[in-house]
């Protein structure tokens, strides 16, 4: 039966998705792969996957806490012990695409290509594949259908809303879970000088402050608060210690469940979403520059 009205499970005020971006060599070599040949660089996203990673699931355990952990197929292809690992622990593992290379820089045939290759090795390892979150969350405008044509149920790299929504494509509909540059570390803590992924390095205490602040305006207005972190980033000591205090914060409300993005989406599944087509605008020739 689907329900009217709000989204919301019963008694939330918001919902929390905690997500893992598990980038590791490909948050760099999806922007160069000249950056191979740099030992350090390599090394900075290693961390991710080999420290990043454990710290972080400790921390869901000791919380009791489930989390989606986003993987490119190519990171999983070369660590599928630690995918088994984190699917053993009651976490939902998600498709990141193959190469983490932007699908908005693909033909749709390139990005068919890129995310069946993906879903080929999830396969291989035997973890289920409900979700999708496009590389740097640039979605082409053959994303959605391609998700909806490989029987996925959501994606998670639009912002049309701050809540869930539906998308309607040729091949069917999928939810949509929206993500948000201010709820991603990225942002806050990435820095890397070649190839150059941003020149950040806040202090966790200001991040948290920013955080918490928006699990807070969320539930003033019925949100999601979809978190998105990289364990290369939110790994690192005070960062981590930071991400505790977060869903400390979030479980201290009492309103704000914690819910996998396959959690979501299948209460989501007998909620009525507002319905939005996902479509290129129509540009008038001559009225914007084209450089
Ligand atoms: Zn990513």
């Amino acid at each position: 039966m689907t329900t009217t009205g709000t989204w919301l499970p019963e008694d939330a005020s918001a919902v929390a998705c905690l997500t893992f971006d598990v980038d590791a060599e490909t948050g760099i070599l999806s922007a160069n792969a000249k950056a191979a040949d740099h030992a350090m660089a390599i090394s900075h996203q290693q961390f991710g996957p080999e420290i990043g990673v454990p710290r972080i699931l400790d921390i869901l355990a000791n919380l009791d806490v489930h989390a989606t952990f986003f993987f490119p197929g190519w990171v999983a292809e070369r660590r599928p012990a630690l995918v088994e690992k984190i699917a053993a622990a009651g976490h939902e593992i998600g498709h990141h695409s193959y190469s983490h290379v932007p699908a908005s820089s693909m033909t749709r045939e390139q990005e068919e290509r890129d995310f069946t290759r993906a879903l080929k090795v999830f396969e291989d390892i035997g973890v289920p594949i409900y979700g999708h979150r496009a590389g740097l969350w640039e979605a082409s405008w053959s994303t959605p259908a391609i998700v909806a044509e490989h029987g996925l149920t959501y994606d998670s790299s639009l912002m049309t809303q701050d809540s869930p929504y539906r998308i309607t494509t040729e091949a069917g509909s999928i939810t949509e879970l929206p993500p948000h540059w201010s709820l991603d570390d990225w942002e806050q803590y990435a820095f890397l000088p070649f190839p150059e992924i941003g020149q950040h390095i806040k202090n966790p205490s200001d991040v948290l402050q920013m955080w918490t602040a928006e699990v807070d305006a969320m539930r003033r207005f019925g949100g999601l608060f979809m978190l998105t972190n990289h364990p290369f980033l939110s790994g690192r000591p005070a960062r981590a210690v930071a991400l505790e205090a977060l869903i400390g914060h979030i479980l201290d409300t009492g309103d704000v469940p914690i819910l996998t993005g396959y959690e979501l989406a299948t209460h989501l599944a007998e909620v009525a979403l507002p319905e939005r087509a996902h479509e290129k605008p129509c540009i008038e020739d001559g009225l914007f520059p084209t450089p």
